[in-house]
């Protein structure tokens, strides 16, 4: 089977890592890629959301499947456009069609969704620029602090929570108003604060049946003990250590089967992964958020676990038989640590030299913002690469990850040396 990957981040190496270990791959393509990729695909300089360029490539390289590793190309219809065209139509795409993929692209959406199949989530109210002042009172009304979400894609900027309520009104008024995020805020989503520790549960499913994948967790702020701005992710745990088979099987009867099933019953098609963001409230798991693929850094610890052949799991997706497959998963843990350039999130530089990737043992390294340059890898990005280790628990995992990362260098390289301190 020949294999398209679109994205170019630790999420895709690792997906281009995991396919390349099955038999039944013949040729994998990643566009566009990333130096790691280069290593054990051939990257096609095309970008994610240039849906004709990809057309051109399928058929060219006779690509039967392609797994989409970021949301954009899918909440822009990307399967949609497989499915409306008669020569591109039969090849499998691993991602949910644009309508399911709103649960992503829109807070509004997956709100409703929720509230319809009566899944937990924290209570809500949506508002515009006609009903502001609803706005203001409904904001006077809760207690502090105020969760403002903007309905749309924001860069994953557009979620502010503030503990002063002069501060949420000015927040709601930029949001609304200024149109702070454009017309991603042209709905604002302001719902009920949720005190608690938050997971990801992650999903694979073909419309039908699903498999519950490993739970994990992510450090998504830049500073040590959560602080500082928010980052994509400076690295995750695979399991969650207080993600137990009581709260396991609440998660799956509470949320993952009424979704799955919402879906069917929305009549919303969906081959792909489903992340779903939870926050641990008391004993019990609330949503706070969909997404409509898989998480990066998450994958990262994810997919290493998953022992099956990931060529059978995308295809029984594909052909809607995934209730035959078994899942097996490695029961140790796994854990990530992300290296980012230095300034990242805010601004940094590129094209700096990365040494001693040859010298990683016993980890895995999965490239992120690197590309080539005259033979050399060079960062290319915020988040540069990410070392994957194991451990019968996840104090020892990290600190394999932790002593290999350190063997990495590139001019300003930056890491979290903290990452389970609140487990
Ligand atoms: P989201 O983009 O919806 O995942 O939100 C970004 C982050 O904001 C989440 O990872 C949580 O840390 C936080 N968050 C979102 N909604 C809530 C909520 N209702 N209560 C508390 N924290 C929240």
């Amino acid at each position: 089977m020949n294999i398209l990957i679109l994205g170019s981040g630790g999420r895709e190496h690792t997906f281009a890592w995991k396919l390349a270990q099955s038999k039944k791959l013949s040729k994998l393509f990643v566009a566009p890629g990333n130096a790691g990729t280069d290593n054990i695909a051939t990257n096609v300089p095309i970008g994610v959301n240039d849906f004709q360029e990809i057309k051109k490539l399928v058929l060219k390289e006779n690509i039967q499947l392609v797994v989409v590793g970021p949301e954009d190309p899918l909440v822009n219809g990307i399967h949609d456009f497989f499915l409306a065209d008669a020569d591109i139509k039969n090849i499998a795409v691993i991602g949910p069609e644009k309508l399911a993929a709103t649960l992503e692209g829109s807070k509004e959406f997956a709100k409703e969704f929720m509230m319809r199949h009566q899944i937990p989530t924290a209570q809500y109210k949506s508002f515009t620029l006609e009903t502001v002042e609803d706005g203001f009172k409904f904001l006077e009304q809760l207690s502090p602090p105020y969760v403002l979400k903007a309905d749309g894609l924001a860069a994953g900027k557009g979620v502010v929570i503030l503990n002063d309520l002069d501060d949420a009104k000015n927040e709601l008024k930029s949001m609304l108003v200024d149109k702070k995020f454009g017309s991603a805020s042209a709905t604002v989503v302001i719902e009920e604060f949720l005190d608690g520790i938050e997971l990801s549960v992650f999903v694979l499913t073909d419309g039908d049946s699903y498999k519950v994948l490993p739970t994990a967790k992510d450090y998504k702020r830049i500073g040590e003990g959560d602080t500082g701005l928010n980052t994509g992710g400076m690295g995750a745990i695979s399991p969650v250590p207080f993600a137990n088979k009581a709260f396991m099987d609440k998660i799956e009867q509470r949320i993952v089967k009424p979704t799955v099933e919402g879906l069917k019953k929305d009549n919303m098609p969906y081959k792909g992964f489903i992340f779903i963001g939870l926050i641990k409230v008391g004993d019990d798991p609330k949503v706070i958020e969909y997404n409509v693929r898989m998480g990066d850094p998450e994958t990262e610890v994810v997919l290493p676990r998953i022992q099956n052949d990931m060529v059978d799991l995308l295809k029984a997706v594909a052909d809607q038989k995934l209730a035959e497959i078994e899942l097996q998963l490695d029961e140790r843990t796994a854990t990530t640590v992300m290296t980012v350039s230095g300034g990242y999130p805010g601004s940094y530089e590129k094209g700096k030299e990365i040494t001693g990737i040859e010298s990683i043992k016993d980890s895995l390294v999965f490239h992120a913002g690197t590309t080539l340059k005259e033979g050399k890898v060079v960062t290319n990005g915020g988040r540069v690469m990410a070392i994957t280790s194991f451990g019968s628990d996840f104090k020892r995992a990290l600190s394999k990850s932790y002593e290999n990362v350190e063997k990495l260098s590139f001019v300003g390289m930056n890491y979290r040396k903290d990452l389970g301190f609140d487990l």
